[in-house]
C-alpha cells in the first residue's frame, strides 16, 4: 500500500500529515499529488469525504515552499469554493498542512464585514481562499490582486454551476494570468463543466475516484414510516438512546429546521440549527458548539450542509425526505467519514412516498423499513440489479472501510 513518504512529499508536509492521523494516502491523493507536484493542470471527478482537499492542498503547499518567498508578498495561489463553510475548511486545511512551511493563507467571503479580510490581504498572504462573490468585490475595490497567481484551484464546480456562480467564476478567472497551473475538481461532470473543464484546463491529467465507500457501503440505513405529526416523538424516542452521540437531523426548509431545534431544546435535547438565514457569526457558532461536543444535535438545510466536516458524526436522521434524491446520499454521507461506520434513519410520512421512491431508485436499493408495516421490519436491504450508487464511472471500491482511514479523532 503507498505511504505518503511514497508521493516525494517534503518533511515538513509528512510530519503534519502524520500529526493529522493520517496512515496513508487516499486513492485520489495517491493519483494528484504527483501530477500537481509535476506542475501539471488536474481535473479531478471527485466528492467531499475522499480526501481531495489534502490531495490539493499538500502538492500546491510544497510547490510554493520549494520557492523564494517574493517580496512584496502576493496571492500565488488561488482557491475558488462554492461556500463559505467550503472555503472556511479548505483554509483550515492549508492552515493544518502548512504549519510548518511559514506559508501565510487567507479566507474571504460574504456575509461578514469585509475590513479584517482587507487587512489580510493588504499585510500579504500566499494562498488566498475565497467565494467568488466576496473576491469580485475586493477585486474591483483593488484590495486583492490576482494578476501574479500561479495555481488556480476551483473547487465543487458543479456546485457553483448549482448555485449559480458560473458567471462570476469566469469574471474572476479572466483576472488571472492565462499562463497558470489549474487543478479543477467537479463531483460530476455535467455538459456545462465539461465545457468550462475545456476552456480553462491545458492538457489536464485525469483522475476520478467513486465515493469513499464509506458513503454507502458501510452506512447502516433503516426507514421510519410514520404520520407527520409522529415525528417528532419518534426522533424524542431515538434521541433517548445515548448511542446517538453526534447527530444531523435534516428539515426540508429553514423555519422546519428553526422549529424542530426549538422544540428539541424545549425537550430538553441540546440542538443548533444551520441554515441560509442564519447570519455567519450564528452559522459558525452552531458548527463551533457541534463538532465541540456541546451540542449534540445539529440541525440542518441541504444546502447549509454541504461540505461541513465534522468528525464521528453517529447518525443522520432526515427528518423531512430531500426534495431532490442526489440529496439522500449527500445528507448520508455526512456520517462515516474517513472509514467510520454509521446510520441513517429516514422518517417517511405517507405524503413522503414518492420522494422515498426516487431515492431508492437513484441508490437502487430498497432500504430497510423498521418495525414496518408495509415492508416488514426484518426485510434485509434488497438491492436491484443494477449496481449500487455510482455517479461516475471510476472503479468502485467496495470495502468495509477505507484504508486509508485514520484513527478516529474529533476535530
Ligand atoms: P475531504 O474530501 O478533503 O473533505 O476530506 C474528507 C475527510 O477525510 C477529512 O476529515 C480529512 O481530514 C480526512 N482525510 C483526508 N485525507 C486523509 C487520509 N489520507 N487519511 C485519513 N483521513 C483523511
Amino acid at each position: 500500500m503507498t505511504r505518503f513518504e511514497d508521493l516525494a512529499l517534503i518533511e515538513p508536509l509528512l510530519r503534519a500529515v502524520r500529526e493529522e492521523g493520517y496512515e496513508h494516502p487516499t486513492p485520489i491523493q495517491e493519483q494528484a499529488i504527483g501530477p500537481v507536484l509535476a506542475g501539471r493542470d488536474l481535473l479531478g471527478c471527485a466528492q467531499t469525504g475522499t480526501g481531495k482537499t489534502a490531495a490539493f492542498a499538500l502538492p500546491i503547499l510544497q510547490r510554493l515552499h520549494g520557492a523564494p518567498v517574493p517580496s512584496p508578498r502576493h496571492v500565488r495561489i488561488l482557491v475558488l469554493a462554492p461556500t463559505r463553510e467550503l472555503a472556511s475548511q479548505i483554509g483550515d486545511s492549508f492552515a493544518s498542512y502548512g504549519r510548518y512551511t511559514g506559508i501565510r493563507h487567507t479566507t474571504v467571503f460574504g456575509g461578514v464585514g469585509q475590513e479584517p479580510q482587507a487587512r489580510a490581504l493588504r499585510a500579504g498572504v500566499d494562498v488566498l481562499v475565497a467565494t467568488p462573490g466576496r473576491l469580485l468585490d475586493l477585486l474591483q475595490q483593488r484590495i486583492a490582486r490576482l494578476d501574479r497567481v500561479e495555481i488556480l484551484v476551483l473547487d465543487e464546480a458543479d456546485r457553483m454551476l448549482d448555485m449559480g456562480f458560473i458567471h462570476d467564476v469566469r469574471r474572476v478567472i479572466s483576472a488571472l494570468p492565462r499562463k497558470r497551473q489549474t487543478v479543477f475538481f467537479s463531483a460530476t461532470l455535467a455538459p456545462e463543466i465539461r465545457t468550462l473543464a475545456r476552456d480553462i484546463l491545458t492538457d489536464p491529467v485525469r483522475v476520478e475516484v467513486a465515493p469513499a465507500a464509506t458513503t454507502v457501503d458501510t452506512i447502516t440505513q433503516s426507514v421510519y414510516r410514520v404520520e407527520r405529526h409522529e415525528k417528532f416523538p419518534l426522533l424524542s424516542r431515538l434521541l433517548r438512546d445515548p448511542a446517538l452521540r453526534r447527530v444531523i437531523v435534516f428539515t426540508r426548509t429553514k423555519r422546519g429546521a428553526n422549529k424542530l431545534a426549538e422544540q428539541l431544546n424545549g425537550s430538553s435535547f441540546k440542538a443548533d440549527a444551520i441554515h441560509g438565514n442564519k447570519a455567519q457569526g450564528a452559522r459558525e457558532r452552531a458548527l463551533e458548539n457541534f463538532k465541540r461536543g456541546s451540542s449534540r444535535i445539529l440541525v440542518a438545510t441541504d444546502i447549509a450542509s454541504r461540505g461541513i466536516d465534522v468528525d464521528e458524526i453517529t447518525h443522520v436522521v432526515n427528518y423531512d425526505l430531500p426534495d431532490v434524491p442526489e440529496n439522500y446520499v449527500h445528507r448520508i454521507g455526512r456520517t462515516a467519514r474517513a472509514g467510520a461506520g454509521g446510520a441513517a434513519m429516514t422518517f417517511c410520512s405517507p405524503e413522503e412516498r414518492e420522494e422515498l421512491a426516487a431515492v431508492e431508485k437513484l441508490i437502487r436499493m430498497r432500504i430497510p423499513v423498521q418495525g414496518g408495516e408495509a415492508r416488514g421490519a426484518a426485510e434485509p436491504a434488497r438491492p436491484l440489479p443494477a449496481p449500487a450508487f455510482r455517479p461516475f464511472s471510476g472503479p468502485r471500491q467496495s470495502r468495509p472501510a477505507a484504508p486509508w482511514a485514520r484513527r478516529h479523532r474529533s476535530r
